[in-house]
């Protein structure tokens, strides 16, 4: 029986890009760089402002086939390897390094020595390093592990191996790997094998050959092939926006101080060397500039820079990629887009404006609620790019691999999606005032201080601006609500929601994005920017914030004074706040319903709602 493997086009940068691992129909496989990617068939995705910003040349998507090529070798579509090559017999128990010539097109791997022919499964466990090097688990070696040098020399095959499993033990200590070469029967159970045992990194990732990988000293690790620090993309996202008059910043003429400096044609020189690293912290010292102003500054004149500046990882890596790219920000425009007066529609993005529809209102808690809210935009279709330049393994702020590990292309993977859209604004003198208050600072205040503390500092930074404001917290809190209250009423999963958090106060920024992300070029259906249209918004607005007063985890979860991870949320977890991973730019962090409904000692921005709310319905109670 001939079997087929299908991967959407829009999964193949998330969550199936560049060195991912994932099961498909019980085989596992692994995403090759783009590199191994067929000329043929793939398609070019155009982003301009995303292209300049990251200095890349530009984008392509893969083909809308995709098929691991081992099967069918020549096939158009992105290539996926088979991986770990590390296979089992779940009948007769014997394992079997899989190899290309193996393959048989359309047919899953099967038992050399059952007959008939069971399909064979993949190990579960595989190696990583801090590098982002992945490799098959060394078998023999486990298996030998237990014995000394000299024993393991007398061991003369190298790939006689069976996966065992004892009615005697339970977990992992159930299962052992034990060598069936004539006279050896080494063997070691895998109950401590999850962590490091002094194996040596293999220097590359599986779709790299022997002859390209470097001599890695990283302390590997093994993990399951499902784990979630097996894998985490580095990925880059822009909205289509039609060219507008950003006004003009503060950075415009510090960019020319950068640009005067002596220092700078050097610096373009020497990227990508250690010196670069010298010359980028001297003009910072003198100019002030930040490293986003830099890293844009360089992309433009060096058309890569962006990519290749950081500072290699560590002895036996190559330069980094990537981390300079995600500190690029993409906000400013799309905020300037979003407010400006509506522009005429184009393909791509058409915007009408709106209200709450709460103009006449003088009862609360109508009219409290329309003090709070500014201008609303519905967005009836919007286009994002959405690409990938690398991804890390073991960590988030482990050296980044790029998405060519030859780092030979200038161009990225990506995908397009389509969709609509719905800007929510904030009342701008409200929310200042608010942002004002001694408690507020005091409050977020600590959470920067947790911010400050984590490993994901950098990474965050590019979202929530150079200092953690109130505002962001509060708007971010306010999307994660609102997501989840449109998907409870409107039939729309979370996970199809997505949001953008606008909301750097040193750019005037004050709202939320919340869009659709639809993989297909049709895109949506309209349904989100009918919910986004009076009466509706103002009651969907009311009840999510009645909603978010209340957690079924309170009374622990409205005092937290840290969960989630890194310890950046306060009060926000899985049953109030929390959304799926690919719906939030944060990865979940810095989120707190106090600073919206409040509680724990602060006001919230929308507190005087609940109150009125409660208000007004015990009043009604009262004239029953
Ligand atoms: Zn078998
Ligand atoms: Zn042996
Ligand atoms: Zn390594
Ligand atoms: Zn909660
Ligand atoms: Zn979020």
């Amino acid at each position: 029986m001939s079997r087929t493997l299908r991967v959407r086009q829009s999964q193949t940068v998330v969550p199936f890009g560049v060195g991912a691992v994932f099961d498909i129909q019980g085989e596992s496989f692994v995403a090759t760089g783009i590199g191994d990617w067929p000329a043929r068939g793939r398609q070019r995705i155009e982003s301009a402002r995303l292209a300049a910003r990251l200095g890349v040349s530009g984008f392509h998507a893969a083909p809308a086939t995709v098929n691991d090529r081992f099967d069918v070798p020549d096939a158009p579509g992105a290539p996926y390897i088979r991986f770990p090559s590390w296979l089992f017999c779940g009948a007769c128990r014997r394992m079997k390094r899989w190899r290309i010539a193996d393959e048989k097109p359309g047919q899953p791997p099967r038992c050399p020595s059952c007959s008939p022919a069971r399909t064979l499964a993949p190990m579960r466990f595989v190696q990583i390093c801090q590098a982002g090097h992945l490799s098959d688990v060394d078998w023999w070696f486990w298996a030998h592990s237990r014995r000394d040098a000299g024993e393991r020399r007398g061991c003369g095959e190298r790939e006689r191996l069976r996966f065992q499993v004892s009615e005697r033990a339970s977990g992992l200590e159930a299962l052992s790997v034990v060598c069936t070469a004539k006279g050896c029967g080494a063997g070691r159970d895998l109950l401590d094998i999850l962590g490091t045992h002094g194996m040596r990194c293999s220097g590359r990732n599986p779709w790299q050959r022997a002859g390209d990988a470097v001599d890695c000293v990283r302390p590997v690790q093994i993990v399951q092939r499902t784990a979630g620090n097996l894998y985490y993309p580095l990925t880059h996202s822009a909205l289509d926006i039609p060219e507008t008059d950003v006004p003009a910043h503060t950075d415009d003429a510090r960019a020319d101080e950068v640009r005067a400096h002596h220092l700078w044609v050097p610096l373009c020189q020497v990227v990508g060397t250690p010196r670069a690293v010298m010359y980028r912290t001297i003009i910072q010292e003198d100019t002030g500039a930040d490293e986003a102003l830099l890293d844009a500054l360089l992309g433009e004149e060096t058309g890569e820079a962006a990519l290749s500046d950081v500072p290699s990882g560590g002895a036996g890596t190559a330069p980094d990629a990537g981390g300079g790219a995600a500190r690029l920000d993409l906000s400013r425009e799309e905020w300037a887009a979003f407010t400006a007066p509506v522009p005429p529609a184009t393909r791509d993005f058409a915007l009408r404006e709106t209200t709450l529809g709460l103009g006449g209102e003088t009862a609360d808690p109508w009219a409290a609620l329309g003090r709070r809210f500014g201008r609303i935009v519905l967005a009836d279709r919007l286009r994002e790019v959405r690409a990938l330049s690398g991804f890390t393994r073991v960590s988030p702020d482990a050296t980044v691999v790029p998405v060519d590990t030859a780092r030979r292309l200038k161009w990225l993977p990506a995908v397009e999606v389509f969709g609509e859209g719905l800007l929510l604004t904030l009342n701008r003198t409200a929310l200042t005032e608010w942002e004002d208050d001694r408690d507020v600072r005091k409050h977020v205040a600590g959470m920067r201080a947790d911010l400050d503390r984590s490993f994901q500092k950098d990474r965050l930074e590019t979202l929530t601006g150079a200092e953690l404001a109130p505002r962001f917290v509060l708007l971010h809190t306010l999307a994660h609500l609102l997501i989840r209250q449109l998907s409870f009423e409107s039939g729309y999963t979370t996970a199809s929601l997505r949001e953008r958090i606008y909301a750097r106060p040193e750019q005037d920024q004050y709202g939320i994005l919340v869009y659709t992300a639809a993989g297909d070029a049709e895109g949506t259906l309209g349904g989100l920017v009918r919910q986004g249209e009076p009466p509706r918004l103002a009651e969907t607005l009311l009840r999510m914030t009645e909603a978010a007063a209340w957690c079924s985890a309170d009374p622990l979860c409205a005092e937290h004074t840290g969960q989630g991870f890194g310890n950046l949320n306060r009060a926000a977890c899985h049953a109030c706040a929390l959304l799926p991973e690919t719906s939030c730019e944060t990865g979940n962090t810095l989120l707190d319903r106090a600073l919206v409904v409040g509680g724990a000692h602060v006001p919230g921005y929308l507190e005087t709602i609940v109150t009125a709310a409660r208000a007004a319905a015990a009043d009604a109670l009262e004239q029953e």
